[in-house]
């Protein structure tokens, strides 16, 4: 992400949008891009130097350590803030220091189930007993009644 630093008026500017995932270049097989870079960033010029200040979101597919499923994932950098002296070129390019940001916020040892939204079936006790079965499938008919009734309704 390249900033001219012409475009920049004397207020600051405003920058909200996506880009092309920064670390495309450095996808492995338990990293992959799965959209595009959300940024939200506040720029401005102040005594010789650049500053920016805001928020990324990037969209991943991670593996998980426990189960090796992929999983969908989103690295969060809340608090992007970058500030560079300013030396001869007048075009600043700021995806060195996002793509850093990303990576130091990448999850070392990524869990499918550490936000919650599904179970890692690798955390899982090995013996499931009968009494567990038997929970999961009066589960599974109930969450199946539910949707009948969703398709009924429409
Ligand atoms: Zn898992």
């Amino acid at each position: 992400m390249k900033i001219h630093l012409k475009q920049i008026p004397a207020a600051g500017l405003h920058l909200e949008g996506e880009e092309s995932c920064p670390i495309r270049e450095l996808e492995t097989e338990d990293v992959h891009c799965s959209g595009p870079l959300r940024y939200n960033l506040d720029v401005g010029l102040s005594e010789g130097a650049l500053w920016a200040n805001g928020s990324l979101a990037q969209p991943v597919e991670l593996r998980c350590v426990s189960c090796l499923e992929k999983f969908p994932y989103e690295i969060q950098v809340p608090a992007f803030a970058l500030h560079t002296e300013l030396g001869g070129p007048e075009m600043v390019d700021l995806t060195p220091a996002m793509r850093e940001d990303i990576l130091l916020n990448l999850p070392a040892h990524p869990h499918c189930d550490r936000d919650g939204h599904q179970s890692c079936p690798g955390a899982r006790p090995q013996a499931v007993t009968d009494d567990e079965k038997r929970e999961e499938e009066a589960k599974r008919e109930h969450d199946w009644e539910a949707l009948d009734k969703l398709k009924l309704r429409r």
